[in-house]
């Protein structure tokens, strides 16, 4: 506790202004370039500067919740044989102060030259003064855009004083460079969490827009880019790439005999069908449209591509419990040229599935794919 003889005075030598003014300016130079982390350095050295040639034996910053209902003491500064008390000063609810905040909304500011001459109404503020041994403090309101955001103050352990206007000032002039500084913090990082949530935002719309609503898979336009990049990829690395479109067997049937919600459900269920079937390493699995699916399989050769589409008409033929729905598939593999185009390998796959329908349906179809490329 307080080293200070009982009820002395301050010291009679203050620092100059001049010389206060200088540490200040100093200071707020090193607080407007400064990040958050070190700005907590620059106020406790600006509050040391409004402590310093033992005026005040205690210098604090407090700042209110966002709900206004509790403060914390978050800066603190202590003169040599002074207890600090920042750390028992946390989540203070703000109506055990209502003299205080009465006065500081009123004025300003909160001069207490001697504690002992508080009048009664300040009560448990006047007692919580005494209880630490305050005899003398002071405290100047830190506003924001008008509000009153916390505020900066100073006590003296044992020891009256006449504060003076100066004195104020000075107190004040560090309040508004502190605040000034928050609010440059706060400014910022609501700007960091803006452009946070506006990436979060525009990742999900990039998705959404590659996303079929429904099944969950990659639309059309997802689809376009995946099979570019895999044909640049296969082109390159001189693989085989094998593509299958799936499209359900009389599914307009479907639609028009069970309604358009049971439809929504069968292509739900093919969707969830083909992501299980097809999830190994680069393999991807796109609605093409309607009741059309394309899948692209990457490094598979077309005997793996047949016995895979094959067991897909198989499972999908005999899904138990569920509408009865069947498929055809087409199938091709190739190893794709430098001049290989997407809408070739479109035609092509389309042309397999309409093979397949031919041929009765709830079949696949492989066909040969040497006008694009010979196999290896
Ligand atoms: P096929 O065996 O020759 O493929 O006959 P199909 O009836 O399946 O062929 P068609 O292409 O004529 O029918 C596809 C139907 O899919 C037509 C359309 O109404 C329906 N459809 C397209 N998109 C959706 C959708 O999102 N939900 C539902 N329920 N139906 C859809
Ligand atoms: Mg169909």
């Amino acid at each position: 506790m307080a080293q200070n003889s009982e009820n002395s005075s301050a010291p009679a030598h203050p620092p100059s202004s001049e010389a206060f003014a200088y540490l200040i300016s100093e200071l707020s130079t090193h607080l407007i370039n400064a990040a958050p982390d070190e700005a907590e350095v620059h106020i406790e050295r600006a509050l040391a500067a409004l402590g310093s040639n033992d005026r005040k034996d205690r210098c604090y910053v407090f700042l209110f919740d966002d709900d206004y209902k509790h403060m914390s003491n978050t800066h603190e500064w202590v003169n040599r044989g002074i207890s600090a008390h920042k750390d028992e000063l946390q989540n203070v609810p703000v109506e055990a102060m209502p003299w205080f905040f009465t006065s500081m909304r009123a004025d300003g500011h909160v001069v207490v030259p001697s504690a002992d001459q508080l009048p009664e109404v300040a009560g448990g503020f006047k007692d919580e003064l005494l209880r630490e041994h305050i005899q003398s403090m002071m405290a100047v309101g830190m506003y924001l855009e008008g509000r009153l955001i916390g505020f900066v103050g100073c006590d003296l352990v044992k020891r009256s004083c006449n504060w003076t206007e100066q004195d104020v000032r000075q107190m004040q002039l560090v309040a508004d460079m502190i605040t000034n500084t928050l609010a440059r913090h706060r400014a910022e990082s609501k700007l960091h969490q803006v452009q946070c949530e506006l990436r979060a935002a525009n990742e999900r719309l990039a998705q959404l827009a590659n996303e079929d609503g429904l099944t969950g898979l990659l639309n059309r336009r997802g689809l376009d880019v995946a099979l570019d990049y895999e044909l640049r990829r296969m082109q390159r690395k001189q693989q085989q790439l094998s593509v299958l479109m799936v499209d359900i067997d009389h599914f307009k049937a479907l639609n028009d005999s069970r309604g358009h919600l049971a439809g929504d459900a069968a292509l739900q269920r093919v969707a969830d069908e083909l992501k299980n079937a097809f999830k190994r390493s680069g393999e991807v699995v796109t609605r093409f449209g309607g009741d059309e699916f394309l899948i692209i399989c990457p490094t598979m050769n077309e005997e793996e591509a047949e016995q895979r589409a094959a067991a897909l008409v198989e499972t999908i033929g005999n899904g138990k419990g569920h509408a009865q729905i069947t498929i055809s598939v087409g199938v091709v593999s190739f190893i794709p040229s430098p001049d290989t185009t997407q809408d070739e390998v479109m035609r092509r796959v389309d042309r397999a599935v309409y093979e397949a329908k031919h041929r009765g349906r709830n079949c696949y179809v492989l066909l040969p794919y040497n006008e694009l490329q010979a196999k290896r």
